[in-house]
């Protein structure tokens, strides 16, 4: 027999130890919190299965503001996922892939997703690069005109005690920071190819939904999961992409998977980039801003000027990468068709008064789906 009471109380209580959120909000919060509370008993009495019953689900957040918005509606028991209130239980992880070249104001919005979900036990996986040193080995490779080897170097024979110690020792990654990786091959991240975060965020990703599902199932790959969905014996395992409901484009021409496939919650819930705000400010995160690499070519040129004023070494590092590039192509530009230092002087010779607040407020269009 289902104490309705009880599990009522037991989330009232799960609000209350959140920090940082406004006690005038907290009674509207847990209206809220109630509503899923018995969303969930009622989904217990029915006989309704978990959605990680029989498979894995993920929540991709790229420390951006859908991404975010997303796993907060998560915590609030308001997200809506195939018609159906979603429970923090039912999602095995929440995961970030770092592409090593990610901004700062992204690595500050890591410590408090990590606050916020130790707080309900939900898991956070950090797919992060292999450590200083290992990469220039990959990279050495080439050097010495090698052969590159199939397993990088920070790849261990003898594998990891856990998940968590392979996503932190780079585990997850075949390539170094994604910055190395182009410059490596004398070339710049390109507009509309994609292959940067396929190599550097998809691919880490699915690597991570195999091991979970080693871990609860015992599947030896993806793609016998993919056969046994095939056949009707499995589910394809479930990844949460958060995209805004007025972006719906960025979904278009992204082929599915057997093995796994994909949910968007915002869309299904009608959640507009207009709408994030209130969301985030709730729980003291409206400074969340865009994420992304530093050198993003989607990227305006009023993002490349922020790097510059902010991150002085960094975009040293940019503006090598790029000379890199040019030196053995002279098209290959970061953005536009001169070389980034030009572009940044240009812009702000158009825009002297803009500040760096202002710049990063605006954000920019779009970046690949998976980096959101
Ligand atoms: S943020 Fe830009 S450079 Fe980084 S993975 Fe996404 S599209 Fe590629």
């Amino acid at each position: 027999m289902i104490d309705v009471d009880s599990a009522i109380e037991a989330f009232r209580r799960e609000v209350e130890s959140i920090p940082g959120i406004d006690p005038a909000y907290l009674e509207d919060w847990f209206r809220r919190h109630k509503q899923t509370a018995l969303a969930v008993i009622q989904r217990t009495i029915s006989g309704q299965q978990a959605m990680n019953a029989d498979r894995v689900v993920t929540l991709n957040c790229g420390l951006g503001r859908d991404s975010v918005t997303m796993l907060l509606l998560l915590l609030e028991g308001q997200l809506v996922v195939g018609g159906r209130v979603l429970n923090v239980t039912e999602v095995d992880a929440v995961v970030f892939s770092d592409t090593g070249w990610e901004w700062r104001h992204s690595y500050a919005v890591l410590f408090k997703v990590r606050e916020m979900c130790r707080r309900v036990g939900l898991r956070v996986i950090v797919l992060a690069k292999p450590g200083e040193g290992t990469w220039e080995a990959w990279a050495g490779n080439k050097v010495r005109g090698v052969r590159r080897r199939s397993a990088p170097p920070w790849l261990r024979a003898d594998g990891w005690a856990s998940i968590e110690d392979k996503a932190a020792e780079g585990g997850y990654h075949r390539r170094p920071g994604i910055l190395e990786d182009y410059q490596s091959r004398s070339t710049v991240v390109s507009i509309s190819k994609g292959d940067c975060s396929s190599n550097h965020k998809i691919e880490p990703i699915r690597r991570l939904i195999l091991d979970l599902a080693r871990e609860r199932f015992g599947v030896p790959d993806n793609a016998t999961w993919g056969r046994l969905v095939r056949k009707g014996e499995r589910r394809p395992h479930v990844s949460l992409i958060g995209i805004a409901a007025d972006e719906v484009e960025r979904t278009i021409g992204h082929k599915g998977l057997s093995y796994v496939t994909e949910f968007y919650p915002l869309i299904e819930m009608g959640i507009a980039k207009g709408d994030e705000q209130p969301i985030l400010e709730r729980h003291g995160l409206g400074w969340v801003r865009k994420s992304g690499c530093m050198m993003c070519p989607y990227q305006p040129p009023s993002w490349y000027w922020l790097l510059r004023e902010s991150e002085p070494g960094i975009w040293k590092a940019v503006v090598e990468y790029e000379h890199i590039a040019l030196t053995l192509n002279p098209r290959m530009y970061l953005t536009g068709r001169k070389p980034i230092a030009e572009v940044v002087d240009d812009w702000r010779a158009k825009n002297p008064d803009l500040t760096i607040e202002e710049v990063l407020g605006e954000g920019y269009d779009r970046c690949n789906k998976w980096a959101a």
